[in-house]
């Protein structure tokens, strides 16, 4: 028998030691055309050893989240107006810029999805990932990049000893990525941010590169929050998914319960649209529609207008993040649908 709680809480692993929670956020962008409302009361959070991955389309907030949580938002035009981000227990939008640069490193890191243009080209690898030994930890240059050598061969960048010196140009795509996870991980941090970050490579190097997160990951029990548009990037690496839209958590539920039968049409539509082996030469699924113009978020549900189940109360009441349970489910699970049942009946 289904029942609903409306309160909003944060996921996580009974037991576990809880790294990061997020609650209630709220980041506008004031611009000459209007307020663009980015992220409308985010909760969320991550274990140490968790894997979250946060899912949607571009515009759904789940990038500026994670740039407010590294302290990396724009700022103006963006603004955080109001929430917390708690990391290992303090209030990271209480402390000051100099606390929270130390915070960014050694405690929490991002890998971004464009490496090329996130290393310095005029700089060697091994001077870039030096760097953070000598400003961190005021290494020598020398113990710098032997240490950026041990670093290249952690993350498999084969003959790391010759190749030290040499240039992000002279890297493929997956190689220079892999640079990137070295340098996030450099100072063994608790939690990474990876925001798309395999979207510029070829599916097997794809494959390999979050292989490699996912191991360095589990090895070093950190927690890492894992930003996709693509569901098929994250089935095999996440333990938790939040998916949003219009700058809210949409559902937030175990990957497999999600796979197994999604609670939220939203969910259910990019699923869906996932390519499949066994159905070749059919058309593709697609959501129809496009995102809600930010500045302009429709009314109720901000997801009514492309909802294929949608009724009169989606138009005019906002569904909560409610809690979804079920027979059989043992972990927490939630929906913000006015019709989560239904969805998950017809899913299932
Ligand atoms: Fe669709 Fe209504 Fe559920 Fe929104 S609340 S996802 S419009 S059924």
């Amino acid at each position: 028998m289904a029942t609903v709680a409306s309160e909003a809480a944060a996921s996580g692993t009974p037991g576990a030691s809880r790294l990061l929670e997020v609650r209630d956020l709220h980041v506008e962008f004031r611009t000459r055309d209007g307020v663009a409302r980015a992220v409308n009361g985010v909760d969320y959070s991550v274990d140490a050893g968790e894997t979250l991955a946060v899912l949607g389309e571009s515009g759904s907030g789940k990038s500026v989240t994670a740039q407010a949580v590294m302290g990396i938002l724009d700022t103006p035009p963006g603004k955080i107006t109001s929430g917390e981000i708690l990391f290992q227990g303090r209030d990271l939008l209480k402390l000051k810029e100099d606390e929270r640069r130390k915070v960014r490193g050694a405690g929490m890191a991002m890998i971004f999805q464009d490496a090329l243009s996130s290393l310095n080209p005029v700089l060697s690898v091994g001077e870039q990932l030096g760097e953070m030994y000598v400003v961190h930890k005021g290494m020598s240059r020398k113990d710098a990049k032997a240490k950026a050598v041990e670093l290249m061969d952690r993350v498999r960048i084969p003959a790391a000893r010759e190749r030290v010196g040499q240039y992000p140009h002279q890297f493929s795509g997956g190689m220079r990525q892999r640079i990137m996870i070295a340098m996030a991980m450099a100072l063994e941090p608790s939690l990474i941010i990876a925001d798309e970050p395999t979207t510029a490579l070829d599916v097997t190097v794809q494959a390999q590169v979050m292989d490699l997160l996912a191991e360095l990951q589990r090895e070093m029990n950190m927690g890492l929050i894992l930003i996709t548009h693509d569901l098929g990037v994250v089935a095999d690496v996440a333990d938790t998914i939040a998916v949003m839209y219009a700058g809210r958590i949409v559902e937030r539920a175990p990957v497999h319960e999600i796979y197994r039968a999604p609670a939220h049409p939203y969910t259910r539509g990019l699923l869906e649209s996932i390519p499949r082996l066994d159905q070749k030469g059919q058309e593709l699924y697609a959501i129809k529609g496009l995102p809600p113009n930010l500045m302009n978020i429709p009314p109720g549900c901000a997801f009514h207008p492309r909802c294929p189940m949608a009724q009169d109360v989606c138009r005019t009441d906002e569904p909560p993040l409610a809690r979804v349970t079920y027979e059989g489910l043992t972990a927490e699970r939630r929906s913000a649908c006015h019709f989560w049942k239904e969805t998950l009946d017809a899913s299932r």
